[in-house]
């Protein structure tokens, strides 16, 4: 479990108090926050600090420092309830007043049932009540000179890259999925807002922008495209034109969680053009006709193979990431196989595979013939191993390769980890450099050239820094 550390990122921002020499100062209430989950409720994180921290709470690192805990919890699959449930049972042991909210919040009684002493329980996106509910249990003092929040608000990510969440909800109806349940359907930002908090996130230092949501490619489905205006020119809420928006603010743009629609195709020329990083996080889920329309899948039955070539026809560099399930109700081996051969010739460059597993409230739990549970295993490890196989050839003719790199990690002694436009944070793989050099720091661009691979990363050397 993870603590958010978050009081530096203000330092530069603490107000000038010229004339209270004598005075006490008022001791800030202090907030504890446990954030779990994808990066979609970390964005939720994000949002409801970003609000404490302006009204003048302190978020500190240790349940024991802090007046009262707020878990932001993931409800996606069992493990992660389980993994929900005992954290707030952690912070009610050490701390005693907890505030519960995201996606399990969407099931109180989950919640209640085992921790009846919670201060409050809130669902999903639900910001104002979960603020609402602080301010009834440990209210904020009222100072209202100060101002302690930075205009691009409280990041939880390191500085050179952030998450930027354009939509909540979705329209879909996957049958192994509870989110739309949870969080509702789609529901856009307006234009003007998303890229205008993305312009600050550029001015605050962030080099790389990770859009996210649940269905990105559907982006202002519901506000039917409705035109914004940002830098007083006007802009449609679509997909392809929040892209080539994003592409002008000189940052890394990585699109996420996006279906193969029509209209994707639009959008892979920016990437050949640069204006977009050549990467799309895809996630196809099977590779089986019949199993994705048991799943119920957005564009499901989109000839997914031919338009990969396509893609490929006018973007050779794009790098293609997807997530898969096996072992869904009703898979058989012949479903099974079709997918290795469509991950065979589809050759994704970066791949994860689930074994699936039954979500509470899910529409596939009453699906006939489950999958057993060896057999999954064993279609799991006979999947990653042809993508393990695949991505090794690729990585290996990459060798030789110069490439432009973001620097996440640096050690002097044991060197720099480093990302290429191929490598989104935390899901994939890395650039180890080994000599890095006194100079390099965290946020830097480097550039390299790529001296050894193995299945998921590359190592390189630093050739002008
Ligand atoms: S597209 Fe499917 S898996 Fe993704 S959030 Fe919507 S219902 Fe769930």
């Amino acid at each position: 479990m993870e603590w958010l550390h978050i009081a530096l990122e203000c330092a530069p921002f603490l107000p000038f108090l010229p004339f209270l020499p004598f005075l006490p100062l008022p001791t800030p209430p202090r907030i504890g926050f446990v954030s779990l989950g994808c990066p979609k409720a970390l964005v939720d994180s994000e949002r409801i600090l970003t609000r404490l921290r302006a009204e003048g709470y302190d978020v500190v690192g240790t349940y024991e420092d802090a007046n009262l805990v707020v878990v932001n919890t993931c409800g996606f699959i069992d493990d992660a309830v389980h993994e929900s449930l005992d954290a707030i049972g952690e912070a009610l042991a050490r701390n005693g007043k907890v505030i519960v909210t995201g996606c399990l919040g969407a099931r109180p009684e989950t919640i209640t049932a085992r921790h009846p002493t919670v201060l409050k329980v809130t669902g999903a996106h639900a910001y104002e009540e979960v603020v609402q509910a602080v301010h009834e249990h440990l209210p904020p003092l009222h100072d209202p000179f100060v101002d302690l929040v930075p205009p691009q608000g409280i990041r939880l990510t390191p500085r050179h890259y952030a998450y930027l969440k354009i939509s909540e909800g979705c329209n879909h109806r996957c049958t192994f999925c509870i989110i739309p349940s949870m969080r509702g359907d789609l529901a856009s930002r307006p234009i003007g807002e998303v890229m205008l908090e993305a312009e600050r996130l550029v001015k605050a230092g962030v080099k790389e922008l990770l859009v996210i949501s649940q269905d990105t490619s559907a982006y202002g489905a519901d506000l039917k495209y409705a035109t914004g205006f940002w830098g007083g020119k006007p802009v449609k809420a679509k997909f392809v034109d929040l892209a080539r928006s994003l592409g002008s603010l000189g940052a890394w743009v990585r699109l996420h969680y996006v279906y193969p629609y029509p209209h994707v195709d639009d959008v892979i020329p920016l990437m050949a053009d640069g204006k977009v990083l050549p990467y799309l996080d895809i996630p196809f889920q099977h590779g089986s006709p019949r199993v994705l329309k048991l799943m119920k899948r957005p564009a499901h039955a989109e000839n997914t193979l031919e338009r990969i070539q396509r893609w490929r026809e006018t973007c050779p560099d794009i790098t293609l990431r997807s997530t898969f399930i096996v072992g869904f109700p009703g898979e058989t081996e012949a479903d099974f196989e079709l997918l290795l051969d469509w991950l065979r010739e589809a050759r994704l460059d970066r791949v994860g595979c689930f074994k699936y597993s039954p979500v509470t409230g899910a529409a596939a739990n009453a699906l006939p013939d489950p999958v057993p549970e060896e057999v999954k295993e064993e279609r799991l490890a006979r999947f990653m191993e042809v993508a393990a196989a695949i991505s090794a050839e690729k990585l290996a003719a990459r060798v030789g390769q110069r490439m432009r790199v973001l620097v996440d990690q640096v050690d002097p002694e044991h060197g720099a980890v480093a990302r290429s436009a191929a490598d989104a944070p935390e899901i994939d793989g890395v650039v180890r450099i080994a000599k890095p050099g006194r100079k390099m720091q965290v946020g830097d661009w480097a550039d390299v050239q790529v001296t050894g691979a193995d299945a998921y990363d590359l190592q390189a050397k630093v050739v002008r820094a």
